[in-house]
């Protein structure tokens, strides 16, 4: 088996990316969770879970009302959901279903669990319709460039190791037989999930909540959301969430956006990269090159009713950058929203299907958000309006594209580092 595998075996922590998306909207307080034993005791909303998983974070935000006890259980069953995505899905633990996968003979279909085949379909199908710009069997080229299990130096890869690893990489080296609910390689592929894991486990996370009645959440797994229901049902406030600055080590949103009964996933080039000679590389791989992606698209957020799928489609967008992404983002009907660099600006483009499904009134407060950075500092949830208040600020001058696409710009705090 390759030299990877064994280096999984020391694997830490388990790990699946990092929060692009500066989340939240809850203004007021948050009740802890421990140190009451009245399980019938009623809870103040909103009630707030947060805790450390896949390496990276996750918030659980509910309305409802809840007794100690119910939320107790609650927490117990979410968090066991998150456990058997681990089990099934991380590449950082060698008793996943997922690496048994990677071991297994190659030609031999393996028999595996409904949720890994739901999310190796799920994965195909992006791969498909992006024409391989998300491929899940990019997972030795991403170890190669430091980003993986097996803890490499952050180092640029020779350029025979990057093309003996690049042929190997495509998603036609992975069969799925959806039918049947098993699974083969075709070609000796690492099968690397973590760009729609994430997603996944927060789809697991909403559906847990909706089985137990819940009606009122927000549920972020390291800046890949899931809002259901509203914020304030008597005021009829939907959540709120901030589309972050794309800029590393800043958690100021650029752009805050009301979310009802939707998803949304965030793909960044700022946040989980190495940099050498000043030259950035960044943790997604353009499957076409082997290398990190270079081009000037810092962010792109896909919203979509299922977070897997946002997931996988926002790092396809990322890879093949502004004009290809819109057109991708048009011919699947997707609801994107790119940040691209501009000197020290960054343009904000939205596809079509954004627009009509937010409404030419959110293009108006997508002006209003891009605010100069300065009042935008000093808090996580900068610019979270009060229940009922309307977002801050005053629009910019915007220039909107054909087909109702949306394309602002604003200055940016400081500049932006390029590639
Ligand atoms: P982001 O939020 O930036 O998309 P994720 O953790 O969701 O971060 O996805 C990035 C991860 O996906 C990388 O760390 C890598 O494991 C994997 N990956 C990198 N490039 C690709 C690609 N082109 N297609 C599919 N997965 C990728
Ligand atoms: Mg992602």
């Amino acid at each position: 088996m390759k030299k990877m595998i064994g280096k999984l075996r020391h694997g830490r922590t388990a790990r699946w990316g990092r929060a692009l998306v500066v989340m939240g909207s809850l203004v007021g307080a948050v009740m802890g969770m421990t140190g009451c034993s009245e399980s019938d005791r009623p809870l103040e909303p909103p009630v707030r879970f947060e805790g450390d998983i896949f390496g990276t974070f996750y918030q659980v935000t509910i309305m409802d009302p809840l007794t100690q006890g119910e939320s107790l259980d609650l927490e117990a069953g979410f968090k066991a959901e998150l456990e058997d995505v681990d089990q099934a899905m991380s590449t950082y633990r060698d008793d996943s279903e997922l690496i048994a996968f990677n071991e297994a003979p190659l030609e031999e279909w393996q028999p595996l669990s409904n949720e890994l085949i739901e999310v190796l379909a799920i994965s195909q199908s992006v791969a498909e319709a992006s024409h391989g710009a998300f491929d899940i069997t990019v997972g030795d080229l991403v170890n190669l460039w430091s980003f993986g299990p097996g803890a490499r130096p952050e180092e640029v890869p020779a350029d025979d190791v990057l093309a003996e690893q690049l042929a190997q990489v495509g998603f036609d080296a992975v069969e799925v037989d959806t039918q049947n609910m098993q699974a083969r390689r075709t070609r000796d592929v690492f099968v690397d999930l973590s760009g729609v894991a994430k997603g996944h486990a927060t789809d697991r996370v909403a559906a847990y909540l909706d089985q137990q009645g819940i009606e009122h959440y927000l549920v972020n797994l390291g800046g890949d959301l899931i809002a259901r229901g509203l914020r304030d049902e008597e005021e009829q406030t939907p959540w709120r969430i901030g589309i972050e600055v794309p800029e590393d080590g800043q958690q100021r949103a650029q752009h805050i956006i009301p979310l009802e009964s939707m998803s949304v996933a965030t793909s960044g080039d700022y946040r989980h990269y190495f940099e050498v000679d000043g030259k950035r590389f960044s943790h997604t791989i353009d499957p076409r090159t082997g290398r990190p992606v270079t081009h000037q698209v810092a962010s792109t957020s896909v919203f979509h009713p299922s977070n897997a799928w946002a997931d996988a489609w926002a790092t396809a967008l990322l890879v093949v950058g502004e004009q290809d992404a819109m057109q991708m983002a048009i011919e699947n009907n997707l609801k994107a929203l790119l940040l691209v660099r501009e000197g020290d600006h960054w343009r904000s483009v939205a596809s079509p299907e954004f627009v009509n499904y937010f409404g030419e009134a959110l293009v108006e407060e997508l002006g209003i958000d891009q605010l100069p950075g300065s009042q935008l500092t000093g808090s996580p949830l900068p610019g979270s309006p009060l229940p009922g208040s309307p977002l801050p600020g005053s629009p910019l001058p915007g220039s909107p594209l054909p087909a109702s696409s949306l394309q602002t710009s604003m200055p940016g705090e400081q500049p932006v580092t390029g590639e």
